[in-house]
Order: C-alpha cells, then sequence, then structure tokens
C-alpha cells in the first residue's frame, strides 16, 4: 500500500463536545478494535501518517473482550509445533461449514492470509498458547486483550495517535 493510494486527504469533523479540531492526514482509521488497529500499524509501515480515532473511553472493542482465538492455516507457529493445516483445506472448512453459502473467493483470500496474519502479530510481540494439536486455532494470551496491547504500543511506536472519545461522524472527501 503507498501513501498514494491512501493521500486523498480527509478532514474530519471531530464530535467534541468541548471543541471541534480540523487533522489533514493520509490515513483515518475509525474504530480502535483489532482490525483499526492493524490497518493503522499497516499504513503507518507503508509511509502514511495516520491517526485512529475511537468514540470510546478506551481502545480494543471487541477484540479485546472476545477469546483470542484466531484460526488460520499455514501459520509458522503451527509449523514449528510440527503440523501443517495448509491454508486450502481452512478454506474447505469454511466452505463446508456455511455449506457453501460463502463467498469462496473471499474464504480463499481469508484462509490464505490467515497464517500470515498470525505470523504478523507474533511479530510484533502478540503472545501465543502453544499449539498443540493440528487444526486452524491459534489462541492468544491471555485472552483478545493480549492483541489489543501489542496493536497499541506499535501504533505508539509508530508516533499514530489513538484518540479516545472521538467519534467519527462524518466523512468528507
Ligand atoms: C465474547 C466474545 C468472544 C469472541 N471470541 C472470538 C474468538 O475467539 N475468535 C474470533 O475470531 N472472534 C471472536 N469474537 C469475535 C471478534 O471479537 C470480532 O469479530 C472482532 O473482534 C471484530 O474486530 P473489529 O476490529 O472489526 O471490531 P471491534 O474490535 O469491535 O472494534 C470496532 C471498534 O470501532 C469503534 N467504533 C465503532 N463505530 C465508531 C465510530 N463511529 N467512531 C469511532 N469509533 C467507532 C468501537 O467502539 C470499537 O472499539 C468474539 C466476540 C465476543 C464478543
Amino acid at each position: 500500500m503507498k501513501r498514494v493510494l491512501i493521500s486523498c486527504m480527509l478532514v474530519l469533523v471531530l464530535a467534541c463536545a468541548a471543541a471541534a479540531a480540523d487533522y489533514a492526514v493520509d490515513v483515518v482509521v475509525v474504530g480502535a478494535g483489532g482490525a483499526g488497529l492493524s490497518a493503522a500499524v499497516a499504513a503507518a509501515d507503508n509511509g502514511a501518517s495516520v491517526i485512529v480515532i475511537e468514540k470510546m473511553p478506551f481502545a480494543g472493542g471487541n477484540t479485546t473482550l472476545s477469546t483470542g482465538s484466531i484460526y488460520a492455516g499455514g501459520a509458522a507457529r503451527s509449523l514449528e509445533a510440527g503440523f501443517y493445516y495448509p491454508p486450502s483445506e481452512f478454506a474447505n472448512v469454511i466452505m463446508t461449514t456455511s455449506e457453501g453459502t460463502c463467498n469462496e473467493r473471499l474464504a480463499r483470500f481469508v484462509a490464505s492470509e490467515s497464517g500470515l496474519t498470525v505470523n504478523w502479530l507474533a511479530g510484533l510481540g502478540v503472545q501465543f498458547r502453544p499449539v498443540a494439536a493440528p487444526g486452524a486455532v491459534h489462541s492468544t494470551i491471555p485472552d483478545g486483550s493480549g492483541i489489543i496491547k501489542p496493536l497499541l504500543e506499535a501504533c505508539k511506536e509508530r508516533g499514530v495517535e489513538v484518540m479516545l472519545n472521538t467519534r467519527g461522524v462524518e466523512l468528507l472527501v
């Protein structure tokens, strides 16, 4: 992802009761859950200036409440434990479980990226329980909060500001 892809200047109208402020950045991420913080870190790693806005007084969303079990095929941690769960098999399970109702292209994309995502999170310091059996589950320690804390730290290291109590209300492009 290049800066040029995200260079449209977004003027964010912040819904602060006390005061409004304008920021000009390459990327505004709405929501400081697992997806948003990951996007923020990835965008910053690709040279973008980024802010994250979060409507709640804390970051994490449902991700921090979750069990933190990430389904993934082909993750390095499985391989290290001596198991190989191919992404293609993971994609087949998604299709079978959904009785064919999932978008197959999307399911195969998710499956093929899943192991890389676990590897990427591990590289940021997310701790996983030992993989004890063949399969797709990679459980974070202690739970989903173990995903959020390293992502917040990674944002900080990259100069990404996470603005709490800040609800996105309108996008002007
Ligand atoms: C109890 C529980 C257990 C779960 N266990 C698992 C599991 O083991 N494995 C698994 O894969 N999934 C699990 N899930 C599901 C998983 O947690 C979610 O699918 C995932 O966390 C969604 O991530 P997200 O970043 O998209 O959303 P969230 O983590 O919910 O983040 C969205 C964020 O956006 C913020 N937001 C929303 N609107 C605005 C706005 N207008 N302005 C600013 N901020 C805004 C929210 O406040 C929130 O912080 C579980 C869910 C729950 C509730």
